[in-house]
């Protein structure tokens, strides 16, 4: 859809400068679909996307550039992830951001995502189902264990809101499932009967229970 801000400020390829979309078909044509993940708490998840060039680029433009309008984009990318899905969604929410993060950056890019996939399905959106109640680390330079310690407890779900409820959970980027996961308990504590996720980019991974540091690959 082209708006009024596109012809005044006429998108550019974030990977590769093109005029006339955030990322070009041409760019677009070199993303690696990447596999379903299992992960504990949640009836089914997909990954749009392999972490890497041209997605990792929009993704790093969307949360640190404050090109929101990607949200558009890489929303498009989610639903056609949900495509050949029959997950009963009731309702839409996003991975809640650390308050220090929401702060700095202004908004919350998966809330941005799930806003737009919400609206694209006719779900309805309920932003803040899931709530961070204790502040954590930065997960940035943690292993998948420590990943896990980091936010257990961390979030907590209204059961006004989720109980009885098919929960669709969006965040951008996969790696361990750590955080996803423990919003995911936080929704089924709180009564959710099930827990759906879809993230734009999926990170490898390259050892899921290793106790040494420096073995996930950084996503920043
Ligand atoms: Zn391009």
């Amino acid at each position: 859809m082209t708006t009024a801000l596109d012809l005044l400020f006429p998108p550019l390829c974030v990977n590769c400068d093109r005029v006339g979309s955030f990322l070009c078909p041409h760019c677009l044509a070199k993303m690696t679909p990447a596999p379903s993940r299992t992960l504990p708490e949640f009836d089914e998840v997909r990954v749009c996307a392999n972490y890497a060039a041209p997605v990792s680029t929009a993704i790093h433009a969307l949360k640190y550039q404050g090109q929101t309008r990607i949200a558009e984009t890489l929303g498009l990318l989610l639903c056609q992830a949900l495509e050949n899905t029959q997950w009963p969604v009731e309702m839409v929410s996003a991975v809640p951001l650390h308050p220090n993060r929401l702060r700095e950056r202004g908004y919350n890019q998966a809330a941005l995502l799930a806003h737009y996939l919400a609206q694209t399905h006719h779900w309805p959106f309920v932003p803040d189902a899931v709530q961070r109640v204790r502040e954590t680390a930065s997960q940035v330079h943690l292993n998948a264990r420590e990943r896990q310690d980091n936010v257990a407890e961390a979030f907590s779900a209204d059961p006004g809101r989720v109980s009885g409820k098919s929960v669709l959970l969006v965040d951008d980027v996969l790696t361990t499932g750590a955080t996803l996961s423990a919003c995911a308990a936080a929704l089924r504590a709180a009564g959710a009967v099930r827990v759906y996720g879809v993230t734009v980019a999926g990170a490898m991974v390259q050892d899921q229970q290793a106790s040494v540091p420096g073995t996930l690959v950084e996503v920043v």
